[in-house]
């Protein structure tokens, strides 16, 4: 699989929603899990200061010495800032607080809106083969945000299945559609992905029906349980598909990671 896909470089593709909590790192890991699953090679880049997508792949703090700070503002090799972690084929390089200083640093610097883009095209890159690289934004729609919406090919939307979960969407689509009036035309949404979804609640229901009524084809048509287990296993450090393999959460990311390859290769096709 890997093999179809490295040819033409990794599809970059950042994890956004403006709202904290609704599902990002969560997707991020086990979106990137289920891929690896599939026999591709990816990269997570943690865009967000809290750094939880580092945590929940078991990066400790005091293994953070490079993180993606140093991929933007740094002139650190590549090799010495992505780590493995315990999963093969699966790297990520990591966040920590310092990247929270990283918005006012770059208010001075004129490239600003490219730093990420830059960096995942540097030359030292190539080698690497992966086929996917997932970008986990932090909760606003800052300048990291948009470096990582400079950087990717698309924008994979996590949707809670919650009262008002439409309504900061239309913000988002406005800064995605003001980035690709300038830096970024060919950026496109990879999809909206309805996540913590709970079948038996009429809410989660509604919010699907007005998601699909209002988005289309946008949707994916795999939807994200709420599973107890996906909360868990972050603080094992491991992917809910690592974590209990069998479990609903698994599952449906492993659907998830299907439905998004199988849509690349239509566009590739
Ligand atoms: P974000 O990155 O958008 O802030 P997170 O991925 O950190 O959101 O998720 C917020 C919280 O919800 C976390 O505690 C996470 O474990 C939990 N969570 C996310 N997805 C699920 C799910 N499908 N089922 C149960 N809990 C979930
Ligand atoms: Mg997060």
């Amino acid at each position: 699989m890997s093999d179809s896909l490295s040819p033409h470089g990794p599809r970059i593709i950042a994890v956004a929603n403006q709202k904290g909590g609704v599902g990002k790192t969560t997707t991020t890991i086990n979106l990137g899990a289920a891929l690896v699953e599939q026999g591709c090679r990816v990269l997570l880049v943690d865009l967000d200061p809290q750094g939880n997508a580092s945590t929940g792949l078991g990066v400790e703090p005091d293994d953070r010495e490079f993180t993606t700070y140093d991929l933007l503002l740094g002139d650190v090799d590549l090799a010495e800032i992505i780590l493995t972690t315990g999963i093969e084929r699966l790297n990520i390089i990591p966040a920590t607080v310092d990247l929270s200083s990283a918005d006012l640093e770059l208010m001075s610097n004129e490239k600003r809106s490219y730093l990420l883009h830059d960096a995942l095209r540097q030359p030292a890159m190539n080698g690497l083969h992966y086929d996917y690289i997932l970008i986990d934004c932090p909760p606003s729609l800052n300048i990291l945000t948009v470096n990582a919406m400079v950087a990717a090919h698309s924008v994979l939307v996590p949707l809670q299945s919650e009262f008002f979960a439409l309504e900061g969407l239309s913000q988002l689509i406005i800064t995605i559609r003001e980035v690709r009036q300038s830096a970024n035309p060919g950026l496109r949404i990879e999809g909206v992905v309805l996540t913590m979804y709970d079948s038996r609640n009429n809410l989660s229901q509604q919010v699907e029906a007005d998601a699909r009524e209002n988005l289309g084809d946008m949707v994916f048509e795999t939807v994200i349980p709420r599973n107890v287990r996906v909360s868990e296993a972050p603080s094992y450090a491991m992917p809910v598909l690592e974590f209990d393999t069998a479990s609903k959460g698994a599952q449906a990311y492993r659907s998830l990671a299907r439905e998004l390859m199988s849509k690349n290769e239509a566009v590739a096709a």
